[in-house]
């Protein structure tokens, strides 16, 4: 087996007592601030809630029996400072939370963009630190509640403390990473390496990858109700298969057709042009091109998101989508009524 390139930490070198009598306030309370809250607040660390007083949030906070002011308040109280508000209202915020940080404090982030796109320029002597699970927050709380744990990622862009690694280890014990592993890396390699997944792989290469398919099909004379299918629908069987097993046990668990078909013809999809173009969407991330632009996008108010993001909700696949997702929920619920007469009978 190959040995891995970076430090995997996991309980054991995490020290909780680096949070011993620290107050964390949570900026946020999304998906990702909820679970840092009550999974921090469950491990016993004293949590505050930072949101705008309009926000549709608090109350939510609130009913989960966490404290809640605004960003400022709950800062000026807080020994470390969460950034889980979105990446583009960070450098707002942080101008708010700015003057309540003292030496020795922790900003801490789940996403590197803010900071390694100099979007914030955080003050020193506060340790600067990173702890991102690697799944949606909901999972984070899940995980935690089950006693199992979330692997996350740890980056250290400023240690003025000369603690920041072993603070952030305790944050990341206190959420629940450590139970099953958090990897150490930079906030550069995190930001362009996320960035890069989700416009090459996972967010825009797998939604057009299913989209041409899905023309192509349709284009052809076969019916929308197959393309979708065949494209969109078991995508999910596949990714499962290679979740739990790799590349390789996707392709022992499908038919020998199929492998051979995949194996002979899926370079000549994904083919030099398409790595060539991937190369380019990389250097656009790690040159900044990709920021400008959508910190330019966001200054002028979304025009060109708002637009595309309409234009592929008008997308026929999305329809046809619709409509056979309703059936299938038909079916479901009268597979599973039936399960319940059956196991009722017996
Ligand atoms: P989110 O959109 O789910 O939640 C944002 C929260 O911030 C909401 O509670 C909202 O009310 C609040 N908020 C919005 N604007 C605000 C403002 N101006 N002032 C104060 N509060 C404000 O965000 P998220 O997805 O949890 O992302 C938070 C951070 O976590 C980001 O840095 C993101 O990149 C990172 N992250 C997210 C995920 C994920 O799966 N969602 C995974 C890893 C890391
Ligand atoms: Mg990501």
């Amino acid at each position: 087996m190959t040995e891995f390139t970076t430090e995997i930490y996991y309980d054991d070198d995490a020290d909780e007592s680096h949070l011993d009598g620290a107050t964390v306030a949570v900026l946020g309370y999304g998906s990702q601030g909820h679970a840092h809250a009550q999974n921090l607040a469950d491990s016993g660390v004293d949590v505050l809630v930072g949101l705008r007083e309009e926000s549709s949030s608090r109350a939510a906070a609130e009913a989960d029996g966490l404290e809640v002011g605004t960003a400022a308040e709950v800062a000026a109280r807080a020994d470390v400072v969460s950034m889980l508000v979105p990446d583009t209202a960070q450098p707002a915020v942080y101008a708010e939370v700015e003057p309540h940080l003292e030496p020795g404090n922790v900003l801490q982030f789940a996403h590197g963009f803010n900071i390694h796109y100099n979007q914030i320029d955080p003050v020193e002597g506060v340790d600067v630190t990173m702890i991102a699970p690697k799944t949606p927050g909901h999972l984070l709380r899940r995980n935690y509640e089950n006693d199992e744990g979330t692997p996350g990622l740890l980056a250290v862009y400023q240690d003025a403390t000369g603690e920041a690694k072993a603070r952030a280890l305790a944050y990341a014990k206190a959420i629940g990473c450590t139970r099953a592993g958090v990897v150490e890396t930079t906030f550069r390699e995190e930001t362009e390496t996320d960035l890069f997944g989700e416009q090459a792989v996972l967010c825009g290469g797998i939604a057009e990858l299913i989209k041409a398919g899905y023309e192509t099909l349709v284009d052809a004379g076969y019916s929308p109700e197959m393309a979708y299918f065949e494209c969109l629908n078991e995508m999910k069987l596949i990714v499962d298969l290679m979740y739990e097993g790799g590349v390789g046990a996707m392709y022992d668990s499908v038919s020998d057709t199929a492998e051979y078909g995949g194996l002979t013809r899926g370079r000549e999809i994904i083919d030099d042009g398409v790595r060539e173009n991937m190369d380019e969407v990389l250097a656009e991330v790690q040159n900044g091109e990709f920021a400008r632009d959508w910190i330019a996008e966001n200054g002028a108010n979304r025009p060109v998101y708002t637009q595309l993001r309409q234009a592929e909700k008008d997308h026929e696949i999305e329809d046809v989508g619709a409509r056979l997702r309703e059936l299938f929920a038909w079916a479901e619920a009268e597979t599973e009524d039936e399960d319940r007469t059956r196991v009722q009978a017996d």
